[in-house]
């Protein structure tokens, strides 16, 4: 089925258009740039910039595709989880067209469209299921078991607090550099030494791992960071950065990819698929081939166009349900900014 998705849910307006599992077009507006004198994605911001972008950018789609509107099977909208009024302008879009152009209408998870995004990989090897899936992002650090794309996708654990992304941004902004901070600190660790500072793995003591096995937290990471800082500048000394950076990615990486592992381990289930914009960061790609490799666990991390929040992914996923069957979405459903992994479809 041809299918054309809409993604709004945070700061980015996606459209994608595919084919079955193959990817025809993926045009992204990002209004990042909008929020960087803030620190930090502005809801309202996100949602006047998507209303100015989604049109254009669903018109940018379809002539890159090369298709009109008479040639679509159906439209796929994110329903959430996200931002509301960020999720609403994406879902009020597909709902216009769906309604004026007579086409099935699927409202999907975020978060599973994430998974969804690597069917649509160019080299035609298939993703086996089930598969444990990690989702690190500036909004997202969450842990999956995905039995069946479109009905069988269960929560493993997620942040309680700050989303990995999120600590990259923030530390970044205590070290004064630029928003977002993420691809600044992995470039300025590269420089350093990441066993300089021993920072805190969050949820990782005997005592966090029974009840919150595979949780994470970064929160307390960000405030050891901070503390840090702030003692040697209030001593005078001047701040290695490059270390800082370089520890704190460690530990970042480090959390991350070992309670992945340990889920893989534990469920026996030999493959990990990782997705989400911090998946761009070089030491957690290293960390996790190496711990995967250790393991025995197939690892596979979709090309980064795939993995940062795009359209494309949410088209693929909608197809899914068309092949699975499945009867659209009934046109009452609204944007849901909690939606849990368990609806993959609403
Ligand atoms: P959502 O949470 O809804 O998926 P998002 O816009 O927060 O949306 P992405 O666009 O997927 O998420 O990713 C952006 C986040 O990824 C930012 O927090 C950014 O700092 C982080 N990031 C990007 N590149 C790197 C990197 N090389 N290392 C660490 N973090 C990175
Ligand atoms: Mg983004
Ligand atoms: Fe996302």
């Amino acid at each position: 089925p041809l299918i054309l998705g809409i993604e709004t849910s945070c700061d980015e307006t996606g459209v994608g258009i595919v084919r079955g599992q193959t990817l025809l077009s993926n045009v992204i507006a990002s209004s990042m740039e909008e929020h960087a004198r803030y620190g930090g994605v502005v809801p309202e911001v996100a949602a006047r910039a998507h209303l100015e972008a989604i049109t254009p950018t669903i018109e940018a789609a379809l002539a890159e595709a090369g298709v009109g509107f008479d040639d679509l099977d159906g439209i796929a909208v994110t329903a959430g989880p996200g931002l509301a009024g960020a999720l609403m302008v994406g879902v009020g879009a597909a709902k216009a067209l769906a309604l004026s152009r007579e086409l099935p209408l699927y409202a999907v998870n975020h978060l599973v469209g994430h998974v969804g995004a690597d069917v649509l990989r160019e080299d035609d090897t298939e993703l086996e299921l089930p598969t444990v899936a990690l989702l690190v992002s500036g909004g997202h650090t969450s842990l999956l078991l995905v039995r069946d794309l479109v009905d069988d996708v269960e929560l493993l654990g997620e942040t309680i607090d700050d989303a990995a992304g999120e600590a990259f941004d923030k530390v970044a902004r205590l070290l004064g550099l630029p928003y977002p901070g993420g691809p600044h600190i992995d470039r300025i660790a590269a420089q350093g030494d990441p066993g300089a500072i021993r920072f805190p793995r969050g949820l990782s003591l005997p005592k966090d791992m029974a009840a919150h096995r595979y949780d994470f937290s970064f929160s307390g990471l960000k405030t050891a960071v901070a503390r840090w800082v702030e003692q040697c500048r209030a001593e005078g000394r001047e701040v290695p950065v490059a270390d800082v950076a370089a520890s704190f990615r460690e530990a970042v990486a480090d959390v991350l990819v070992t309670k992945a592992i340990n889920a893989c381990r534990d469920l026996g289930v030999p493959r990990l698929l990782l997705g989400g914009g911090v998946v761009a960061n070089a030491r957690v790609r290293e960390l996790a081939r190496e711990r995967a490799d250790a393991a025995g666990v197939a690892l596979r991390i979709p090309p980064l166009s795939l993995c940062t929040d795009n359209g494309a992914m949410i088209a693929a996923l909608g197809a899914q349900l068309v092949m699975a069957g499945r009867a659209p979405s009934e046109l009452g459903f609204g944007a849901d900014s909690t939606l849990p992994v368990t609806s993959v479809q609403v």
